[in-house]
């Protein structure tokens, strides 16, 4: 009978409305850009969206996911290893491969399934993960669903990680996990002490890429090129939802036994379909882009310097940044989200992020810049912001 629960689920939608934590859409009426329509008429520009590339609408990955409509059809019904694999698939992770300089990659429904499936196939109790108190939900999930023994370290704490690495020595084999880029702060981790205490403590190494590739490195490699760690990185996951095009799609790619046992083993992989051959022939095109130039990057990390410079300089502080996300610092909730609601009202659409989702008084806005961004719309978001930060009493 549905009447009890239906009670109670109504008392805690009331209690989250309550806590000021309930999540609202805005509804966009226009493809995702830089300059963006939402349904209550106004035109906004978009410094909230993962688009870091400017992919998300670009018009060689339509065209490419018209021509794969065409030439493979819409829908696979099927998993992968019954009647699901496509030529496309196949490219698809041959790109990522080569993108990455890695042996060997899978293809998933979304990182979150990439993350999910990736532990429990390769570890039993008798090991250890050591995972980032900041990773992502995916991987706290993925961990979960693993037998090994559990390893927390203070974000992007090296003194800690070795505390742990320590304590972990007991296991059979051990894996350190962390995200490349967090996605509150936009601090990376630090790859080239990870893979130093890796090295002296046995451990193998997994780094998610959600944020960080095609964002850091000179040609958007992600991590490991920025720290120039290639292949000392075991394992690499990713999506094609952020900056790769923004459409769906995720990623396992590394050390080619590894990719091999999730072919086998991982159950997202196993027990849910592939993705559509519209979204991997566009992806085929964007590895394809990406080989061809690194125009973007550059752009992309031109726009960040320039936006840091300004926002610095109007007398915001801010977390340091190494990425596209640049978190403006409030300390304080009910601050955030007037400061984003104000913005709005300026044609600035940016998200107020305060507890749970960041520590208490660390409040903040974070911005996201995109190599879809003009000058013109830079300027705009940072004469906005001190505008807005005048009116608030944010800036004197
Ligand atoms: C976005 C994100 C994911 C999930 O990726 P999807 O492909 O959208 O499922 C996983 N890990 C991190 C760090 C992310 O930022």
């Amino acid at each position: 009978m549905y009447g009890k629960i239906k009670d109670h689920l109504q008392k805690e939608i009331a209690g989250i409305k309550e806590a000021g934590l309930y999540k609202n859409e805005r509804i966009i009426t226009t493809p995702q850009k830089a300059d963006i329509s939402v349904s209550t008429g106004e035109n906004v520009l978009n410094f909230c969206a993962n688009n870091y590339l400017g992919l998300s609408n670009h018009p060689r990955l339509v065209e490419a996911a018209k021509r794969g409509l065409d030439s493979h059809g819409y829908g696979m019904s099927s998993v992968r290893f019954i009647c699901g694999t496509q030529d496309v698939h196949k490219t698809l992770e041959e790109k990522i491969s080569k993108f990455f300089g890695t042996e060997d990659t899978i293809l998933y429904a979304a990182c979150f399934d990439a993350n999910g499936g990736v532990f429990e196939p390769l570890l039993t109790a008798e090991d250890a993960i050591i995972s980032d108190s900041l990773n992502h939900a995916s991987i706290i999930d993925g961990v979960r669903l693993c037998k090994a023994q559990r390893y927390r370290y203070a974000n992007a704490d090296m003194t800690d990680l070795k505390e742990k690495l320590k304590e972990a020595q007991a296991q059979r084999f051990r894996i350190i996990v962390t995200d490349g880029v967090f996605s509150m702060d936009g601090n990376v981790a630090p790859m080239d002490k990870i893979i130093e205490l890796a090295e002296k403590y046995d451990a193998m190494v997994m780094v998610d890429e959600c944020h960080s590739a095609g964002v850091v490195g000179k040609t958007g490699r992600g991590v490991t090129e920025l720290f120039d760690i290639r292949g000392k990185v075991d394992i690499i996951t990713g999506t094609l939802g952020k900056a790769f095009g923004g459409a769906i799609g995720g990623f396992t790619t590394g050390k080619k036994e590894i990719i091999e046992m999730l072919r086998q083993r991982s159950r997202p992989y196993l027990f849910s379909n592939s993705i559509p051959p519209s979204i991997a022939s566009a992806g085929i095109e964007m590895f394809e882009m990406m080989a061809e130039t690194a125009d973007l990057q550059d752009k992309l990390h031109e726009n960040t310097k320039y936006f840091v410079k300004k926002i610095l300089a109007a007398g915001f502080d801010i977390k340091p940044t190494k990425s596209a996300i640049c978190a403006v610092m409030l300390y304080d909730a009910k601050l955030s989200q007037e400061m984003a609601a104000n913005l709005l009202n300026e044609g600035v659409y940016v998200i107020g992020f305060y507890f749970p989702v960041v520590p208490k008084d660390q409040a903040r806005i974070r911005v996201q810049l995109s190599a879809g961004h003009e000058r013109v719309h830079l300027d705009k978001c940072i004469a906005a912001f001190t505008k807005v930060g005048k009116e608030l009493g944010v800036l004197k």
